[in-house]
């Protein structure tokens, strides 16, 4: 023990002397041998759109393109200039949502968990959505994840801490923004509405009250007049967000039709800008579910597809930048196993996600009413697994059936017991979901962030400016030097 404590500051010492090492060799890297074009020398951009695919790195997107997309190009990887964009923290090599979304919204570093603020929690920062609102332009956001989560918090909110949702949903009301799509306010969930025994106003009740249209099904959005204020959610979760892509029920809105719907809204002389972020790539690849990651990728570019959709009719203002915050996972498209022998299209029989089926099995478990060879039978149905009669590589070996056995009789055995049994019932799923994505070759590092450089697609006026190898804190400058915002401040 004594020995363990002594260890500790030499190796944190060590970290910290390889980190500034890190930062220094990025710094020196900085020296470009290729004349970036100045931003100036490009028209100015009257209709801007930034995409954040969270967690989505250089596999995701190749895993995308590889599996689901059958004319084989996504949208952004068709788009004429790409770039690379390192996104560590300043506290921190590997970042999360907090800090990379200040990055791209202000062009600024901070410590990881911070909504648009520098890492001394008392100086906030402007974000670029914030200043073009300033400029005369409507603003939309729209995620897949709880509109008061950290990627779109970051910018329309400011706050020392990702997880207080309240006050961050309180500042959609006070942002003048336009237009909220997706996912619900955490915020507003009796957890968080609590302070002090007390419960404070609710959101949408806030919402309403600064003038905005809250509306939760299809056709009151599509009713909503453009130039309406107007926040639009329909189905989430007990995260405030939107259903995976493969979950999704009809009566859900898609994340491309939130977005296709703020276009409508947006859309006027003085032009707009809108970030639109695929936050449950993210989820999925936390829970190493590389199908629901691969679909929600897709949904994600069918957002792309409504941006590209609308630049075919204003071709010389429509600036697209489509990027990520970090890489989630350590995807890799190749594995151990498998050698050079990957079959990625044996994802395409998930039926399911991992979250999905986890609910189901704690279903199953809870009513005891469902056998271990029933849920074997829902197994083979959801993710082809022991289906050998149409492809030998999905036959369960005699050691697979008992690990399943054995996760899911001590699920039952544990019975209704609320999030036991959640738990037992993911160690189940997750066994069945890791044994189709190793079968398929892809290989999973960690179930959290990684530092994996992500990449830049952009189309557009000023394009051009976005190709190269950079930091995160670039984006949001070539965005405010080529919307002049400075100049029009
Ligand atoms: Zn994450």
């Amino acid at each position: 023990m004594l020995l363990l404590s002594g260890r500790k500051p030499l190796s944190a010492t060590l970290t910290f002397l390889m980190f500034v090492l890190f930062l220094l060799t990025a710094a020196c890297a900085g020296g470009r041998v290729v004349q970036v074009p100045a931003e100036g020398r490009f028209p100015v951009p009257k209709y801007i759109f930034l995409f954040i695919g969270d967690g989505m790195g250089p596999a995701q997107v190749g895993l995308a393109g590889a599996l689901l997309d059958s004319s084989g190009t996504l949208a952004m990887t068709g788009f004429p200039v790409l770039g690379t964009i390192t996104t560590h923290a300043e506290n921190r090599y590997i970042t999360d949502s907090g800090a990379a979304g200040t990055a791209l919204a202000t062009g600024s570093k901070t410590s990881v968990g911070t909504i648009s603020m520098k890492s001394n929690h008392r100086d906030t920062l402007r974000t670029v959505a914030e200043l073009a609102r300033l400029n005369g332009m409507r603003v939309g956001i729209v995620s897949s994840v709880g509109i008061d989560n950290a990627t779109p918090a970051c910018f329309f909110a400011h706050n020392a801490k990702r997880s207080s949702y309240y006050d961050i949903a309180v500042q959609m009301a006070t942002s003048g923004f336009d237009y909220f799509g997706g996912g619900y306010a955490e915020g507003d969930f009796p957890r968080n509405r609590l302070k002090g025994g007390v419960n404070r106003p609710d959101i949408p009740d806030l919402m309403k009250r600064a003038g905005y249209r809250v509306v939760s099904d299809r056709s009151s959005l599509r009713s909503v007049l453009p130039g309406t204020k107007c926040w639009a959610y329909t189905g989430f979760d007990d995260k405030a967000a939107i259903s995976f892509e493969m979950d999704r029920k009809e009566q859900e809105l898609s994340l491309a039709e939130f977005t296709r719907e703020g276009i409508r809204l947006l859309d006027n002389p003085k032009g707009f800008f809108m970030m639109v972020e695929g936050g449950k790539i993210d989820w999925a690849c936390h829970a190493n579910d590389a199908a629901a990651a691969a679909h929600d990728v897709v949904a994600f570019d069918d957002a792309v597809r409504e941006a590209v959709a609308f630049s075919r009719s204003h071709p010389d203002e429509t600036l697209i930048v489509v990027t990520a915050d970090h890489e989630c996972g350590g995807l890799s498209l190749g594995n151990g196993r498998r050698g050079y022998d990957s079959r990625i299209s044996l994802l395409l029989r998930q039926k399911v996600s991992l979250d999905g089926f986890t609910r189901k099995v704690a279903g199953w478990q809870a009513s005891r009413n469902v056998s271990f060879s029933m849920a074997l039978d829902s197994v083979r149905v959801y993710y082809g697994l022991g289906d050998a009669s149409t492809d030998s590589s999905l036959a369960l070996s005699g050691e697979e059936r008992l690990a399943l056995s054995k996760a899911y009789r001590e699920g039952s055995a544990k019975g209704a017991g609320g999030s036991t049994a959640t738990v037992s019932a993911g160690g189940f799923a997750s066994s069945v979901t890791a044994m189709l994505n190793a079968r398929a070759g892809i290989g999973w590092a960690s179930d959290a962030h990684t530092a994996v450089p992500v990449q830049v697609f952009a189309a557009g006026p000023g394009s051009e400016v976005f190709g190269g190898y950079y930091d995160n804190t670039g984006i949001a400058g070539k965005l405010i030097r080529l919307a002049r915002f400075g100049a029009r401040r």
